[in-house]
C-alpha cells in the first residue's frame, strides 16, 4: 500500500479525504508523519512496515486537527511529536469531556476511526528546529496558517517538503479564523514555503496530489491568489471551488462560503482588513 515518492520517502493516501501519511526511512526504523484516518488502513500500514522490518521509531503530527492526530496500537509506542503550540492546542481540546462528540459530528457514521490514541503527542521545545530521531534531518518550518502551531517539514537530503494542510490541489486554503490576522498569517506562511522552494524536488500536501518543483510554485501562487481575493473581499476564481472541483470534493465550495462569511463578520467586528 506504500508508494515511494523520493529515495527513502513513501506515502500512503487514504481514500477518505485523500490524506497522505508519510513514511521516512531512518537507520533503525521509520518516522511516520500524520499516520492516517481509519483503523483498517493504519493497521495495514503497520503490517506493511513490519514486513519491511521497519518499525516506527518516531512520529509527528503536522497540526492539531483530528485527521492528523490519529494512531493505532499496531503502530507501536514510539514517541509522537508536534510543535509546542500544536501540543498545547490539542491538550486543551482533549481536556473537554465531550471532545469525542465534537469529532463524531464531523465524521461520516460508516467510517471507523479509532479515537482512543488521538492526540497523545509531546510538544517539542519552541526553539526546536528539527525532529529528534535517528534518520535524515527533518527541518521544522513552523508557521501560524491554518491551525495553531502548524508545521511543514523539509527533509533536506531527500529534497522533500511535507506541507501539512497547505498547498493542496483539492482543498482551498483554510484559514485559522481564531487568529488575530488569519489572512496575513497565511500569506506569511506561503512566503516561508516559497523561501525553501529551491531546495524541494517533491512536495506532499496533507490532502491531494503529490507534486514536483514546478507544481510547488504553481500551488503557492494558486493559494496566494485565493487568499488575496479573500482579503479584498472578491470571489476567487479557483479550480477547487464551484463546478471545476474534483468529483467528491464539491463540499469545498461550502467551506469557502462559510469562511468568506466568517471573515466578513470578523472584519466588521474588528474594523480591520482580515
Ligand atoms: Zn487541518
Amino acid at each position: 500500500m506504500l508508494r515511494q515518492v523520493a529515495e527513502g520517502v513513501l506515502i500512503h493516501q487514504s481514500e477518505l479525504l485523500q490524506n497522505n501519511a508519510v513514511v521516512v526511512q531512518g537507520r533503525a526504523g521509520v518516522l511516520l508523519i500524520d499516520a492516517g484516518i481509519t483503523a483498517e488502513e493504519m493497521a495495514a500500514l503497520a503490517d506493511d512496515l513490519r514486513k519491511l522490518g521497519q518499525p516506527v521509531v518516531a512520529a509527528f503530527s503536522t497540526h492539531p486537527h483530528w485527521d492528523h492526530l490519529l494512531w493505532h496500537a499496531k503502530l507501536g509506542e514510539a514517541p509522537r511529536y508536534g510543535t509546542a503550540r500544536c501540543a498545547a492546542d490539542i491538550q486543551a481540546f482533549l481536556s473537554n469531556a465531550h471532545w469525542k462528540d465534537h469529532i463524531a459530528e464531523e465524521l461520516p457514521p460508516e467510517i471507523e476511526v479509532p479515537l482512543d490514541l488521538l492526540g497523545l503527542i509531546t510538544g517539542l521545545p519552541a526553539e526546536a528546529t528539527q525532529i529528534p530521531w535517528d534518520g535524515p534531518k527533518v527541518r521544522i518550518i513552523e508557521h501560524q496558517a491554518h491551525a495553531p502551531g502548524h508545521a511543514a517539514l523539509l527533509i533536506e537530503e531527500r529534497r522533500v517538503l511535507v506541507a501539512g494542510d497547505m498547498l493542496s490541489d483539492v482543498l482551498i486554503p483554510m484559514l485559522d479564523l481564531s487568529a488575530a490576522d488569519p489572512i496575513e498569517d497565511y500569506l506569511a506562511a506561503l512566503r516561508r514555503l516559497e523561501g525553501v522552494a529551491g531546495d524541494v524536488d517533491v512536495f506532499i500536501p496533507g490532502h491531494g496530489s503529490v507534486g514536483g518543483a514546478d507544481q510547488l510554485r504553481a500551488r503557492i501562487d494558486q493559494d496566494r491568489a485565493y487568499v488575496l481575493a479573500m482579503r479584498e473581499g472578491h470571489v476567487p476564481s479557483d479550480p477547487r471551488v464551484g463546478p471545476s472541483a474534483k468529483p467528491g470534493w464539491e463540499w469545498v465550495s461550502d467551506v469557502h462560503n462559510g469562511q468568506a462569511q466568517r471573515l466578513a463578520r470578523k472584519r466588521e467586528r474588528d474594523g480591520t482588513p482580515g
